[in-house]
């Protein structure tokens, strides 16, 4: 057999700045563009399994500690790409959907892992499903919008999964199906599997602080997944794209750097609210900043490192729990170890 030779862009020391929404952080110690998904699974197949692998989509819930990662930063946007229309039956139309006959009641689109979520928004949009338009607000990637069951003004992508495609660390694809996960709020496992598994450990910044919890989906990466949307009506939802990005305009600090809510929502009650009942607005520490438009969104002002990042995030963690009793936890993951 010969030796693979990888088919997409290796690259060693690679600063995770430039792909977290953050624009912070220290350096993975390698990142791996693939050509396609089946050079990807060759390229995993033939890793070391001692090497740590991360799929990273566009970075917009991701923190990188400064001392960097020590994996194989795997990132998809721009690579897994492919976005086609199928019917409801799976089979490709041999027209522009909403023309043939036999797909009234649905249009599925088969989406690889780093297409823009936006991007689903819209093509369904236009294609005269309802239900996506959720997904033109979140800046990430289809596979990021899987592993942390994005969602939003009342959706949530997996209430739209038929199917996904997932690849292990042997390089082994596999199809899977809503059934075969635990799904719930920001949370996606696969059924008894260790939801640390495949996690690139994390190390508290001191040892009184208490460690984030991120969750990752398991030590399979999602690589397409097929998404059916009920039939609508394509103006009536493109132009509720452009009423939802105007609500997130009006309430969200979209000119900084950011990374979404940081925090879950607890059980009945707001993340942003707590915190704003503790003051906290405004916040800062060194080029971090609790956002004034936004409590739960952490700003970069200018220069932030990931170190002031988190040291806010803990702040913001112990004085809601000091004066409201109650303990936020992350929805933001933080990975790589301290400079
Ligand atoms: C302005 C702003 C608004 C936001 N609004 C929302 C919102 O309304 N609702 C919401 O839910 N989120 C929101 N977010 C957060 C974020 O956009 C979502 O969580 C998004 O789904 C993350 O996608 P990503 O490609 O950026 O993932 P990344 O940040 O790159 O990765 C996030 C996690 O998913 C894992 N991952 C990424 N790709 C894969 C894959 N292919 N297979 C397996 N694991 C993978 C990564 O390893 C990482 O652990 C917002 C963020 C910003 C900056």
């Amino acid at each position: 057999m010969s030796a693979y030779v990888p088919q997409g862009v290796l690259r060693g020391q690679e600063p995770m700045s430039r792909h977290v929404s953050w624009r912070a952080g220290g350096l993975a110690r390698a990142c791996y563009i693939p050509k396609d998904s089946d050079d990807l699974a060759d390229f995993v197949a033939t890793r070391a399994a001692s090497e740590h692998l991360h799929v990273v989509g566009l970075g917009s819930n991701l923190l990188v500690r400064d001392g960097g990662l020590d994996a194989i930063v795997v990132l998809t946007h721009g690579a897994l790409r492919r976005l086609e229309v199928l019917t409801q039956r799976g089979q490709t139309p041999n027209q522009e959907w909403g023309l043939t006959p036999n797909h009234e009641d649905g249009l599925t689109l088969e989406v690889e892992a780093g297409v823009p979520a936006p991007k689903v928004a819209r093509q369904a949009a236009r294609l005269g499903a309802a239900g996506a338009e959720f997904l033109a607000g979140i800046p990430g990637t289809m596979g990021g919008a899987l592993a942390m069951n994005a969602g939003c003004y009342g959706s949530e992508t997996w209430d739209f999964v038929t199917s996904v495609v997932t690849l292990d660390r042997t390089g082994q694809l596999h199809l899977r199906t809503p059934a075969d996960y635990e799904i719930g709020y920001r949370h996606v496992v696969i059924k008894g599997s260790d939801p640390t598994r495949g996690l690139t450990p994390t190390t508290p910044t001191t040892p009184t602080m208490a460690p984030p919890t991120p969750l990752e989906p398991s030590a399979e990466w999602f690589i397409s997944a097929r998404l059916t949307f009920p039939r609508g009506d394509s103006a009536a939802a493109l132009q509720r794209i452009r009423e939802l990005l105007a609500r997130r305009v009006a309430t969200q600090p979209l000119g900084e750097p950011n990374a979404g809510s940081v925090f879950r929502n607890p059980e009945g009650a707001y993340a942003a609210q707590l915190i704003e009942g503790c003051g906290l607005k405004g916040e800062r520490e060194g080029g971090a900043e609790v956002s004034r438009k936004h409590a739960n969104f952490i700003v970069n002002r200018g220069g932030a490192t990931a170190l002031d990042i988190e040291t806010l995030i803990y702040r913001v963690q112990s004085r809601v729990l000091q004066d409201k009793g109650v303990a936020l936890m992350t929805e933001v993951r933080i990975v790589g170890s301290n400079a």
